[in-house]
């Protein structure tokens, strides 16, 4: 009857649906296999699983798990299922689904399915039906765009400058542009062909464009990595789908949105970025590669413009002042110069000290504390042979049926002195993972040393590398005599010295095999091969950090040993140094109009400003904060 048919009708989605490794046609199939049909009918209690047509379902995420305490690895599957289309191709099943019982997180009913899509059609949908752009009520539902009204200032467009054109300035702009704001994208590196050639000079010729590099330029830190699209933002809520749809509107795979780990690689964000900025184009905004925003222009507490130069005359004698009826700041955490202009103007900065945040869950929270510590690199084999045991050479480079292994580690550590504990504990992980990826400088001084990691697409390179951080605090950069409100900041720096120094110049990087690195002792004899293309020198990078961060890196590589037997190898070598893991400070700000808290028209975003710490995270708050500058100046109205 109706009344039943309504009770089921729409999508209903099925989790953790479990197909074994040898039933699956592997991790590059995103499809619906008969393995997972079989995964399928065992929920609906349905007899014959081949008689399930495989139109009526649509993969949401396939993951793959092969923990040592499972008999055989498998791929774990979300799946929607689409009733109307299930019931006309089969209708026997009616019966089966009709008896179907929702369980929370395992058989869940959706009636209206899910709705949003991409940012741009997002944006358009809302202005078509006068919708208001977004709720932001805790997590934010994009689904509810069409609710609302909307009104136009079509008259006077607000201009807005967009200042780095990283993650989340370019979703700022996107978002700006779509609704009619008059944006320029300002932006102290080059555009992506160009900035290819620039980090070309520096891994072959050791050449360092201070203004083009691994961190700044089109794309922005990201570009030149692994495009790991993990985040810790929540997966599946509808801000980070609307980003990624948008990620796939502009050439990235579609996996990426099934995928449990999904991740770009450079080879594929750089022609996807090339489309963005098309897009930007046509849409009528101005984008500025070379210029580099020097100062903010302020009147009657109120951000009125920016001085801009030529980013590769360091004199800044050529500054131009130029007027904006707002300016959002997406610098990200590489422009420490900007911290202390900002400084110079009152806004109202927050050291990021763990004391700070430490209640907090730390593995939602942890982009919020300033982390150092270093890169360790193993052979991709070793990690495999970890995780995988005997499955390992299924991996094959990249091209096997299952991923290549990656890692994911978190302790906690109590300090000690002696033996008597100091009262500080610190969070210590593992980061930014690239399996099958490289080592890469991402320093923007030649006198200093820093490094992260990226891959290409296949992840197919012999080696696995990983930032392996601790968290810090105000007691760190104390030890060290650093002060004020910048000491963070000045706590890296005096690191990433430090590490160029033991490198002995050159962008000649200071490594030490785990082993050595445990017992304090330099390494000496044969060490493995590094990915790192610019040369490596043994040093001591036990006496790189003041003792107590040594200690809790040394302590919590023993306890990832625990966890990854395996890990502690003479096969893995640590490099010196990582210390842009986060932001060290936050950029206060108002948490609806993500306006700064000290100066009027001056919205602080993404990962420079403390509000996120990824690709994804970082996007997000870039979309949001268009939304609120949108509405804001009247483009668009409405509960954000
Ligand atoms: P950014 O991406 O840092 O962008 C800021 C932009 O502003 C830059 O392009 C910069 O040139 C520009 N800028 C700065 N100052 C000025 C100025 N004064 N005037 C004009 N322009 C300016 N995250 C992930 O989620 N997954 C990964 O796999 C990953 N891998 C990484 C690999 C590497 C090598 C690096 C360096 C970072 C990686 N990250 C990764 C981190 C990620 O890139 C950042 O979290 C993210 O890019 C932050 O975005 P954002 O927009 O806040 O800032």
């Amino acid at each position: 009857d109706v009344e039943t048919r309504n009770k089921f009708d729409g999508f209903w989605r099925l989790s953790k649906l479990a197909v074994p490794l040898h039933k699956d046609p592997g991790k590059d199939f995103l499809g619906v296999s008969d393995g997972l049909l079989e995964a399928i009918a065992k929920v609906l209690e349905f007899p014959v699983a081949s008689m399930l047509p495989a139109e009526a379902f649509s993969v949401i995420r396939k993951s793959f798990d092969a923990r040592k305490v499972l008999k055989e690895p498998k791929f774990v599957y979300i799946v929607d299922m689409d009733v109307d289309k299930l019931i006309s191709l089969e209708p026997r099943t009616w019966d089966f689904i009709s008896r179907l019982e929702p369980k929370v997180g395992l058989v869940e009913h959706l009636p209206q399915g899910k709705v949003s899509g991409d940012l741009i059609s997002i944006i358009k949908d809302c202005k078509r039906n006068s919708g208001n752009a977004v709720s932001r009520d805790g997590e934010p539902e994009i689904s509810s765009v069409s609710k609302g009204s909307v009104t136009y200032k079509t008259s006077t467009k607000p201009r807005i400058a967009v200042v780095g054109s990283g993650p989340s300035g370019l979703f700022a702009s996107l978002v700006l542009a779509e609704f009619g704001a008059n944006v320029t994208l300002i932006e102290r590196g080059q555009p992506v062909e160009q900035r290819g050639r620039d980090i070309g000079a520096l891994i072959v010729r050791r050449i360092l464009q201070m203004e083009s590099n691994f961190c700044f330029g089109e794309g922005g830190a990201g570009t030149w990595s692994d495009g790991k699209l993990v985040t810790r933002i929540g997966r599946n809520s509808d801000s980070v789908l609307a980003v990624l749809k948008t990620l796939v509107h502009f050439g990235g795979p579609k996996g990426i949105l099934v995928n449990g780990k999904p991740h770009l690689g450079t080879d594929r964000l750089i022609p996807l970025l090339q489309n963005f900025r098309q897009h930007l184009q046509e849409l009528g905004v101005t984008i500025e590669f070379g210029k580099r925003v020097d100062d903010l222009l302020i009147e009657d507490g109120h951000a009125v413009g920016v001085r801009v130069s030529d980013s590769r005359d360091s004199s800044q004698s050529n500054s131009q002042k130029r007027e904006y009826d707002a300016v959002v700041l997406a610098v990200g955490h590489s422009a420490r110069d900007i911290y202390e202009m900002l400084l110079s103007h009152n806004v109202t900065l927050v050291p990021k000290d763990f004391a700070f945040v430490r209640d907090f869950s730390f593995n939602v929270m942890s982009y919020m504390a300033e982390q150092v510590g270093l890169r360790i690199e193993h052979p991709q084999q070793v990690i495999n042979s970890i995780q995988y045991s005997s499955l390992a050479s299924e991996v094959r480079s990249g091209r096997g049926k299952i991923p290549v292994a990656d890692y994911k580690l978190v302790k906690y550590v109590r300090e000690e002195d002696g033996n008597v504990s100091t009262g500080t504990s610190r969070s210590c992980y593992s980061f930014c993972m690239c399996p099958g990826g490289q080592v890469v400088l991402t320093s923007t001084n030649p006198s200093e040393i820093c490094l992260n990691g990226m891959s290409f697409s296949r992840r197919s390179s012999k080696w696995a590398n990983a930032a392996l951080v601790v968290t810090v605090s105000a007691k760190d950069f104390e030890s060290l005599n650093f002060h004020g409100l910048l000491a963070g900041v000045e706590f890296q720096r005096e690191l990433e010295r430090r590490a160029a120094i033991m490198g002995g110049g050159n962008f000649v990087v200071p490594v030490q095999t785990v082993t050595d690195f445990l017992d304090s002792k330099l390494s000496v004899t044969s060490m493995p091969t590094s990915s790192y293309r610019l040369g490596v020198k043994a040093a001591p990078l036990h006496e790189l950090f003041p003792i107590h961060i040594t200690e809790a890196l040394q302590r919590s590589i023993s306890m990832f040993d625990e966890e990854l037997p395996g890990f502690i190898s003479k096969d893995g070598l640590l490099h010196g140094v990582e210390t842009r893991t986060s932001s060290p400070i936050q950029i206060s700000r108002g948490n609806d109009t993500y306006e700064s808290s000290s100066l009027k028209g001056l919205y602080p975003i993404g990962e420079g400003a403390g509000y996120a710490g990824g690709i994804v995270s970082a996007a997000v708050d870039g979309m949001y904060a268009g939304f609120a500058v949108a509405n804001a100046f009247e483009l668009c109205h409405g509960g954000i």
